[in-house]
């Protein structure tokens, strides 16, 4: 008998007496034990020995802590393993993990592990690329922070710079600033300091769609703006129209609008001038009334136009004899009047007869007619009179005298007839 026969006599022995049934499993481990207490070299005994040598430290310790001695038992151990291609997953899941989420840029320490673990997946289980793995997170999460804190930095600049703008478009118009401080609000309530990635998107989000109203806003600003100045611009018309139409109102109650003389109603107010200056200060005038002579028939014979032409040379005529500090007006329908300083009466004299030359050599043109034109006139020299309207009265009486005598007389109060 071998010795290998006894051994499996007395393994069957061993099983009977432990009362076990000799099943494959039952009976080699119990053959194995005896062929190690026999120290008998049994080459099928080493083989689960060998196997368990090949397995990870894990494996080993989870071997012992089972007590697993058998390859059934250790196929169930081997079951956990990963496969092949979920180690190939895994790595490119790992490959991923690694690479900086907001900083895309690859660095070259971390493409060479990456084309390492492509090749390879299944060094991911060893401990040197286990560590170098650790180095590469590490380093992820530095360069993700500091990308995170650039990005969070420019995004507090952009959150100032539009609450600077808004302020300033609020302060432009008030009307329009109410929707406008409801998004400030809500940019200025975005806390900045504890955004993470997501946060930052949905951040930048709001901020896009705050610019986008604020810059539907400033349309609608600019739009009532410039409706606004059109507005403003009509009104501008409107006063300057006003302006004007005031102006003109303004001259024509001094400025007679046919002959350009003075009113009656601006005479009225110079003449207090000239009167002071003759109280106060001694300044002498004369007062000269002044009607063309039947005027009616000029008006008649060559229509109201031919009248008009008529006053308005002769408006000329008066305007080119008078001084500048003297006062000319248009007292009424054909009547004028006029002041005239002097110091000697001679001057009053001459410039009667100046006019009355004028007047008399000459024939007024109208169209093509030649229309001869005669004037009276009635002077006082407001030194012979207690008061100015005493003058005055007297002049209105020497041309209505003028006009009894036969016209085309001046008549002064010495009972001088030019
Ligand atoms: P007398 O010699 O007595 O002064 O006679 P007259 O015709 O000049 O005087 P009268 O007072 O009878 O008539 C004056 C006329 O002057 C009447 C009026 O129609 C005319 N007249 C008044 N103002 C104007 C005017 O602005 N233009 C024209 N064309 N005629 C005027
Ligand atoms: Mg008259
Ligand atoms: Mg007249």
């Amino acid at each position: 008998m071998t010795s290998i026969e006894k051994i499996a006599a007395k393994t069957l022995e061993v099983l009977k007496e432990r009362n076990v049934q000799p099943t494959p499993n039952e009976y080699n481990k119990e053959f194995c034990n005896l062929a190690k207490e026999q120290n008998e070299k049994i080459e099928e005994c080493n083989l689960f020995k060998n196997l368990v040598s090949k397995l990870t430290p894990q494996e080993r310790d989870e071997l012992n802590a089972n007590d697993i001695q058998t390859f059934e038992e250790l196929i169930a151990l081997l079951l956990k393993r990963v496969h092949i291609n979920n180690v190939s997953t895994l790595a490119s899941i790992i490959k991923q993990a690694l690479s900086p989420s907001i900083n895309i840029h690859l660095d070259e320490q971390l493409t060479n592990f990456s084309i390492k673990i492509g090749d390879s997946p299944e060094l991911i289980f060893e401990e040197d690329i286990q560590k170098e793995m650790q180095k590469l997170l590490e380093k992820r999460f530095t360069t993700d922070q500091t990308l995170l804190k650039e990005k969070t930095a420019d995004i507090a600049k952009l959150v100032t710079l539009m609450g600077k703008h808004l302020k300033e478009a609020i302060n432009s118009n008030q009307n329009s600033s109410i929707n406008v401080t409801s998004i400030k609000d809500e940019l200025t309530s975005i806390d900045l300091e504890d955004s993470n990635i997501s946060e930052l998107v949905t951040l930048q989000n709001k901020l896009i769609n705050a610019a986008s109203s604020i810059e539907t806003e400033m349309n609608e600003v600019n739009k009532k703006l410039s409706s606004g100045e059109n507005h403003v611009k009509d009104l501008e018309n409107k006063v300057q129209n006003l302006e004007s139409q005031l102006k003109k109102a303004k001259e024509e109650a001094i400025i007679d609008h046919l002959t350009g003389l003075l009113t009656r109603r601006a005479y009225d107010t110079e003449i207090k001038t000239i009167d002071k200056n003759f109280e106060r200060e001694n300044i002498q005038y004369a007062i000269v009334f002044f009607d063309l002579d039947h005027f009616k028939d000029i008006n008649d014979t060559y229509g109201h136009e031919g009248g008009d032409t008529v006053l308005k040379t002769f408006s000329k005529i008066l305007k080119s004899q008078t001084r500048e500090n003297d006062i000319l007006a248009r007292y009424g329908g054909e009547e004028f009047v006029a002041t005239v300083e002097y110091k000697l009466r001679r001057e009053v004299l001459q410039y009667l007869k100046r006019i009355k030359n004028i007047v008399n050599e000459n024939s007024f043109n109208y169209k093509n007619n030649k229309i001869k034109v005669t004037f009276s006139a009635g002077v006082v020299l407001r030194n012979d009179h207690k008061t100015y309207h005493d003058a005055i009265q007297k002049a209105d009486i020497l041309l209505y005298q003028a006009k009894n005598d036969g016209r085309n007389k001046i008549i002064l109060e010495d009972g001088l007839v030019i």
